[in-house]
């Protein structure tokens, strides 16, 4: 299996070069150049195979070329080792946990996926590789638990000052040794700009070994295939002759092309809803067919302020721009903050779940587009407990549970790439 750019050039290349690139050679996303097809059988059987069998039977097509079946074998068992449950909420409503990974959102799953893949790579030189990430908050969490203390990998991770959760700060720069966060006097979009600066600053690239976690990297997206597959096995009882419809509260839309690639594998999925905040870029792209990248607007949840979807890009790609194609298999939705707080309160007192405020977003955007034929699952992205600011303005008497992490190893920059440089260039 060979990966192309989504904006065609003469680049084919294989996954583990696709993983170290991050962005291909003319600044666009690495793509998958077939899609494989998973036989009916095996949605037919699900049920009765193991998750790790699953999450293998799906992968291996992608990255057989690098990975031994024992290796592949290896980075599934101890990169997911926790579960990804699925909970009936009411009627037919029903959420897909993400969060029970040791930072407590869906990022874990990519970021341990990926820091296993670039531990198994064959090496090619002694250079050590730097991580660089752009956060909005749980990217840079993820990743930072995730390559905490990879020998040859230096983590940089530029979060926008004072827009994430202190319990998202903590966890991003409690770590040290090879972690650093550095915060930028910006906004998300600043810092995923000057990522995608440096990536194509070939002066740069000459010294230093730059690799991207960001949702932009195969190694984190294709892994994210992974609990879209678990969950319907988990589902397919439950389903009673209706379709099944899933809610992604969406930033990137890294987690929906996820999903989406899955059911272009088979997966029995009959449509996605992008659940956004008020950054709503994307459900303008659906209304009008026409791609206005906005300045991203702060929010209630954070992790998907986000104005400029990166992997807009692969969906381009995936539906050649065909708007009604795309839209038959992907709806969007924006959802206010002041009904997000609404569907925290409404939702604990009607059924005794505490959501997360990204997660709110997916419900009631999954809830508004349901129809009587169809059983809907939406995502709870992050856990509750990781944006207590908003979780006691809807459930005042919530009580949160205190972290354990101290100490803290920060950088601090101004929203200007040549002080990035400087940083990336010292060690
Ligand atoms: C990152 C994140 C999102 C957005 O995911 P994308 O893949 O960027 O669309 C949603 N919710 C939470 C809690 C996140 O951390």
């Amino acid at each position: 299996m060979k990966f192309i750019s989504t904006t065609p050039n003469e680049e084919r290349v294989s996954f583990r070069t696709a993983v170290l690139n991050g962005l291909t050679e003319n600044g666009a996303l690495y793509f998958p150049e077939e899609i494989p097809q998973l036989p009916s059988s095996f949605f037919e059987n699900i049920e009765n195979l193991s998750d790790h069998e699953i999450a293998f039977r799906a992968l291996k097509p992608y990255v057989k070329e690098d990975l031994s079946d024992e290796d592949l074998q290896w980075i599934l068992e101890d990169a997911i080792n926790f579960a990804t449950p699925v909970e009936h909420i009411k009627k037919d409503t029903y959420v897909l946990e993400l969060f029970h990974g040791p930072t407590e959102s869906f990022k874990d799953v990519g970021a341990r996926f990926m820091s296993r893949c670039l531990s198994r790579f064959e090496k090619k030189s002694d250079k050590e590789i730097t991580i660089l990430v752009a956060t909005s908050g749980d990217t840079g969490s993820a990743v930072a638990s995730g390559f905490f203390d990879v020998d040859g990998v230096n983590v940089k991770i530029l979060f926008p000052k004072d827009k994430v959760s202190p319990y998202q700060e903590r966890q991003m720069t409690s770590l040290g040794k090879n972690i650093k966060a550095i915060e930028v006097d910006g906004t998300f979009d600043d810092c995923q700009r000057m990522v995608k600066q440096a990536f194509n600053d070939s002066e740069l690239r000459k010294q230093v070994e730059l690799t991207s976690a960001n949702s932009i990297n195969l190694a984190r997206l294709l892994p994210q295939m992974i609990y879209y597959f678990l969950a319907y096995k988990q589902m397919k009882k439950n389903l009673d002759g209706k379709s099944l419809v899933v809610s992604i509260p969406s930033g990137n839309l890294g987690n929906a092309s996820a999903g989406i690639l899955a059911k272009h594998m088979g997966l029995p999925i009959k449509r996605f809803i992008a659940a956004h905040n008020a950054n709503d870029t994307f459900t303008d792209y659906l209304k009008t067919g026409e791609y206005k990248a906005k300045p991203s607007v702060l929010t209630f949840s954070n992790a998907m302020d986000v104005g400029n979807p990166s992997n807009y890009e692969r969906l381009a790609h995936l539906y050649n721009k065909d708007l009604k194609a795309m839209s038959g298999h992907i709806s969007a939705a924006t959802i206010s903050d002041e009904e997000t707080v609404q569907e925290m309160k409404d939702t604990i007192k009607e059924t005794g779940y505490l959501l997360d405020p990204h997660g709110a977003v997916g419900k009631l955007a999954l809830e508004r587009s349901l129809e009587s034929d169809e059983v809907g699952i939406f995502v709870e992205t992050a856990h509750p407990n990781k944006f207590q600011d908003i979780i006691v303005k809807a459930v005042p008497d919530h009580v949160i549970k205190e972290t354990s992490l101290d100490g803290f190893h920060k950088l601090s920059m101004d929203n200007n790439y040549d002080q990035l440089r400087k940083i990336l260039l010292e060690e």
